[in-house]
């Protein structure tokens, strides 16, 4: 026989070779056809390993099936050449496989990345060239050899790696979607399967046990690939749908807090002047009974009146911070140092509190230093008054990219997530009349709009909470 054939009945060589390499190019084409630019999951960054694996094994069984049906008729010095060729085509190919599984255990045990970057590949290519080694030059040396030694050192341990981190990866999506997770167990398992087939025995023979052409096995589990993977990938829309919605949500919120903090305003500029005007009477009217033998009978409640014109005043000089005017006031501002004299303002108040405070020379950024102080303050408060017998506060400052951010965490009882959704709105308190305004938050929130960044809070299982503030580098002046 002119080429290392193969057992099967001879009218199935085409369609199983046929459907063979379809199953393999469809799952490239699905793999290559999805934008996952957006994508946060990691395995997206290493997915096109995969196609080519998958594009470069469908260019193998649709060659391999050339070379079956019209090898025979070849010339014998052009074998040589056209074995070669398909022994580098599954060199290639499983060695894609092998850089995928490598890729996937990294994402799965991102701790060991670079010791697995390293040690998988140079353990697999070495036992390889051992192998090769071994046969070069001695009668023992074929292609079939070496066709089967690539397939045992490279395709299976590919095989059986990525299977097994897909399987593993699967869990890391079930918050995001259960089918989807369950389509990467699917892709592991057949994975892992095919890789059996195709890594350990040799092409051309029967499946050990059960019997039948090697092929039609390794043609099904190609079928059970493409099916699970070709599912996998809706994990990828999900996600997508996930984060619109996420942004939907973001945007009302937003839109929500920007005219509610409009209206406020106007409400405080027009109740300022009248309460100035009560501030004024109400003084003068103290004066007035003050010279007069009456005064012990009233002193009581102008001092009641007082103590709420001052509330009263207070919330509206607050209210007024969501002034959204053109601020010129921006300049080069280093947010490590605002936090530094944010904890000096608070002097004695933080003694009862193991401060935390872990600061990395974010450099300097384009913003408004007194609102900023105002902001951290408000936060810093907030944590404090969740932990009135004192507790932990972490503060830590870090550079990320084009942004700086300021992560402020508290031991306290942390926020419920029906009230999670809340916080930031005007006048929203879940404290004691008298104690909280409410206002703090919102505050918080129209000074980083201001600043073109973010505030967010959240609550990991109820215990502590954490706030995240976002700020860009360079300021959105504008506002
Ligand atoms: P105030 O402090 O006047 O109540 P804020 O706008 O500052 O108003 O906060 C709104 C609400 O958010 C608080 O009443 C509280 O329920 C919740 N909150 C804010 N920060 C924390 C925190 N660190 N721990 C627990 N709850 C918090
Ligand atoms: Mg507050």
């Amino acid at each position: 026989m002119a080429y290392d054939g193969t057992m099967i009945e001879e009218y199935l060589v085409f369609p199983l070779y046929l459907f063979y390499g379809m199953a393999f190019f469809a799952m490239g084409v699905s793999i290559t056809s999805r934008d996952t630019r957006a994508s946060q999951l990691k395995i997206a960054r290493c997915l096109w390993l995969f196609a080519l694996f998958a594009y470069t094994h469908a260019l193998l069984e649709w060659y391999s099936l050339y070379l079956i049906l019209y090898s025979v008729s070849f010339p014998v010095d052009l074998l040589q050449s056209v074995n070669l060729v398909k022994l580098v085509l599954v060199l290639v190919s499983f060695s894609f496989l092998l850089l995928f599984a490598v890729s996937i255990l990294g994402i799965v045990f991102p701790e060991r990345k670079n010791t697995l970057y390293l040690t998988v590949p140079t353990l697999v290519f070495l036992f390889f060239a051992a192998t090769l080694y071994r046969y070069h030059g001695s009668a023992g040396f074929s292609f079939s050899v070496a066709d089967l030694s690539i397939r045992n050192f490279i395709g299976f341990p590919g095989g059986v790696i990525a299977g097994l981190g897909l399987i593993l990866y699967s869990q890391t999506v079930r918050h995001i979607s259960r089918r989807g997770a369950l389509n990467f167990l699917g892709a592991g398992i057949s994975l892992a399967s095919y890789s059996v087939l195709a890594g350990l025995v040799p092409s051309g023979g029967a499946l050990p046990l059960l019997g039948g052409p090697i092929e039609l096995y390794r043609g099904f589990s190609a079928l059970f690939i493409l099916y699970f993977v070709m599912h996998a990938l809706h994990i990828f829309d999900v996600e997508r749908k996930q984060q619109i919605e996420e942004r939907l949500i973001r945007f009302a919120q937003s839109e929500k807090l920007h005219s509610l903090g409009k209206l406020a305003f106007g409400i405080a500029h027009e109740i300022n002047n009248p309460l100035g005007n009560v501030s004024i009477n109400a003084e003068l009217l103290k004066n007035d009974l003050q010279s007069t033998d009456q005064f012990p009978l009233y002193e009581k409640r102008l001092i009641a009146i007082e103590r709420n014109l001052d509330r009263a005043s207070k919330i509206a000089k607050e209210l007024l911070f969501f002034s959204t005017n053109k601020e010129t006031d921006f300049q080069s501002t280093e947010i490590d140092e605002i936090l530094k004299s944010t904890l000096e303002l608070l002097g004695s108040r933080r003694n009862a509190y193991d401060i935390n405070l872990s600061l990395m020379a974010t450099g300097p950024i384009s913003a408004i230093p007194w609102k900023l102080e105002e902001v951290f303050l408000n936060v810093i408060l907030n944590a404090m008054e969740a932990m009135p017998e004192g507790g932990r506060i972490g503060i830590a400052s870090e550079r990320r990219g084009a942004r700086v951010l300021v992560r402020i965490s508290d031991d306290g009882p942390g926020i419920s997530s029906d009230v999670l959704p809340n916080v930031l709105d005007p006048f929203f308190t879940t404290k004691a009349v008298g104690k909280g305004t409410g206002l703090g938050l919102s505050i918080c929130f129209g000074i980083m709009e201001m600043h073109g960044g973010s505030i967010e809070l959240s609550s990991p299982d109820g215990a502590g909470t954490t706030v995240v503030l976002d700020f860009p580098i360079g300021a959105k002046n504008d506002v």
